[in-house]
């Protein structure tokens, strides 16, 4: 069973972002609530999860003093992610951005009219990096607008691509990447990798919790570190033959996401070797993986993704075998 399945989701994220889990808990019990939210941080720490239960709250129509959602008034009877004044937009499939028509149908217009169940409105916007900059000067008019009843939640996993002026109206809400152990509490009931990959895969996921799941619950999860695991033992033996290599390179190349997984692979894998003390010279490795790390930027950059592959375990080859490599070892 998927580990994210195991604990709720809301228990999983007070735990692990008690910082966000305050900010957005004084929000409510102050009911002092600003026009925008921006929640900044890697994915998979339970941004959604926090931006729905934040807009239940904010939805509930009790006048109870309580800061959390009475769950018997008109507003809790609805599934938030349902609820009629809760407007949640997202990149279409297919596309890379959030266009600024799809601000001015999804937020302006929804926004403009009054509530359908209480007074206050919500935008939920997931990926708010995808907006375009027109779309983000769109939004600006809905954040500066205080008839609009409104509290917009943008979500990012960096907040490079939003404007200033944006930024600037937004409360930050930041969400830290995991610990070691938080990461590993996560796949602790995942019998799909062994305890000693775990932190290799930490290290190598750089603590993303979708990617690490990703690649544990791949179909090809066994197949991938089998061969992971075989073609750095025959880069380390230098005993790939040019055609080995085109081979190896179609047979890896064919699927993206499977290619991207591999690649993360092979550096668990490579560093794996490195604490068997494999490798006598740390630069072979650090070179290793600068190579691999190339290979990915290509890859991502949209590159012919096999080329760079099969250039990649060429040069792997020369670097991990090299003479000093191997007259190290031999040293040793
Ligand atoms: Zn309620």
């Amino acid at each position: 069973m998927c580990p994210f399945l195991v604990e709720d989701r809301l228990a999983v994220f007070r735990r692990e972002q008690p910082q966000a889990f305050q900010i957005l808990k004084n929000v409510l019990s102050r009911k002092a609530v600003s026009p925008a939210y921006l929640f900044n941080g890697p994915q998979g720490l339970g941004k959604e999860t926090a931006a729905l239960w934040f807009f239940r709250n904010l939805l509930c129509e009790s006048q109870n003093d309580q800061p959390l959602a009475c769950d018997s008034c008109s507003s809790c009877q609805y599934p938030i992610r349902n609820h009629p004044d809760l407007h949640i937009v997202k990149r279409p499939n297919r596309k890379r951005t959030i266009s600024i028509q799809q601000v001015r149908e999804e937020i302006r217009v929804p926004v403009s009219r009054k509530a359908f169940v209480g007074q206050m409105k919500g935008v939920f916007i997931p990926e708010a990096e995808s907006l375009t900059l027109p779309a983000q000067n769109a939004l600006l008019k809905t954040l500066e607008d205080p008839q609009a009843n409104t509290v917009v939640v943008l979500s990012v996993a960096s907040v490079q691509p939003l404007l200033p002026t944006v930024r600037s109206r937004c409360i930050r809400v930041p969400f830290r990447s995991l610990s070691f152990k938080d990461f590993a509490h996560r796949f602790a009931s995942s019998e799909e990798i062994a305890s000693s990959d775990l932190y290799e895969l930490f290290i190598i996921t750089g603590g993303d919790v979708l990617l690490a799941d990703q690649i544990i619950h791949s179909d090809h999860a066994s197949e991938l570190w089998q061969q992971a695991k075989d073609l750095a033992g025959a880069l380390l033996d230098g005993t790939l033959s040019p055609i080995a290599i085109s081979k190896w390179s179609d047979l890896l190349s064919k699927e993206l996401d499977y290619l991207r997984q591999f690649l993360l692979l092979l550096l668990v894998e490579l560093r794996n070797r490195l604490e068997q003390n494999v490798f006598s010279e740390a630069t072979a490795y650090a070179e290793a993986v600068h190579l691999i790390s190339r290979a990915q930027q290509q890859v991502e950059a949209n590159a012919n993704r096999r080329l760079a592959l099969e250039v990649a375990l060429i040069k792997l080859q020369q670097v991990l075998c090299s003479p000093y490599n191997k007259s190290n070892q031999l040293g040793n």
